[in-house]
């Protein structure tokens, strides 16, 4: 069976920088499901390992970038719920602190330069062609699957908000909660982060996931030079903020959301006293993707 007990509780933070404008902000603490199937990874996952273990597979396959949270949470997922696993990795061969836990927990891992990457369909008939126990995940775990699960973060919610904020990298897990927040009939009005540089590919990707024609605001000039890149009022705003609040944030994706709060609360973009709700998708590893900015 594949089930995960966790706690992601709501939680009022108290940080003055964003609070002086007169909002509450709160946090749906999804970062504390797993230490490792961490977050949004394990809300877009889990229907990805029903499906398997309906279909009697019992080896993942999926992509993603030597740093990407997705491989360490399916790496970890796939040694709990007994699948093999193998990822491709974008780029030449690297050590660093994800691909060692992947290796780990007993992940497979093969490196391809980033011309090969791009033809996914290619790399994974190279290795997987005549085997049939397979069960191919998305880069990202981006999917249908990945969609329905991040719906239950809204299903979840046991209080009224005025505004909801989520990062976003392939848009599932901003498809989810647009896609919850109408079948649950919740008010909150739903805010994305993109993370990455030109993301407006980032609305074909989120609405093909979509129920239906559904409102949202996308924001996408808080990527800070790109996926990965940052620029030090950023990190200055990280530090900051885990050395108040005693929460950890990472620097790719919630840290950017925050900073997005607050540069939107200083513009009036709220209404007076709202509360406001992040999710907190996890992906704390990526404080460890650009350990010489913290030291
Ligand atoms: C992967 C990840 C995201 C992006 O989720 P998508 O569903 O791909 O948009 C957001 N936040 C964190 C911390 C992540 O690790």
């Amino acid at each position: 069976m594949i089930d995960l007990k966790f706690y992601s509780p709501e939680e009022e933070v108290i940080y003055e920088p964003i609070n002086k404008y007169n909002v509450q902000l709160y946090l749906k603490r999804d970062d504390l499901i797993h230490p490792f199937i961490s977050g949004n990874k394990w809300r877009k996952l889990k229907y990805n390992l029903i499906k398997a273990k309906n279909e009697n597979k019992k080896h993942l396959v999926t992509f993603g970038g030597a740093y990407s949270n997705h491989l360490l949470a399916t790496a970890a997922a796939g040694a709990k719920f007994k699948f093999k696993t193998t990822a491709f990795v974008r780029g030449d061969l690297v050590e660093n602190p994800v691909l060692d836990f992947c290796k780990i927990f007993g992940m497979e891992l093969f490196f391809v330069s980033r011309e090969d990457y791009k033809d996914k369909d290619k790399l994974f008939n190279q290795k997987f062609k005549h085997s049939t126990d397979f069960y191919l995940i998305n880069e990202g775990g981006y999917g249908m699957e990945a969609e329905l699960g991040c719906r239950e973060i809204i299903s979840e919610l046991e209080t009224n908000y005025d505004y909801i904020f989520c990062a976003a990298g392939t848009g599932a897990t901003a498809a989810g909660l647009i896609n919850g927040k109408n079948l649950y009939n919740i008010m909150a009005e739903i805010n994305i982060i993109a993370t990455l540089k030109g993301a407006d590919f980032l609305k074909t990707e989120i609405n093909t996931l979509l129920t239906g024609n559904y409102e949202y605001n996308l924001h996408t000039n808080y990527h800070f030079g790109g996926y990965a890149k940052t620029k030090d009022d950023l990190i200055g705003f990280t530090k900051n903020f885990i050395q108040k609040t005693g929460i950890l944030i990472d620097p790719v994706y919630t840290a950017k959301t925050l900073f997005a709060i607050q540069d939107l609360a200083a513009q009036n973009y709220f209404k007076p006293f709202a509360k406001i709700l992040m999710i907190h998708t996890g992906g704390l590893f990526g404080l460890l993707g650009m350990p010489e900015k913290f030291r």
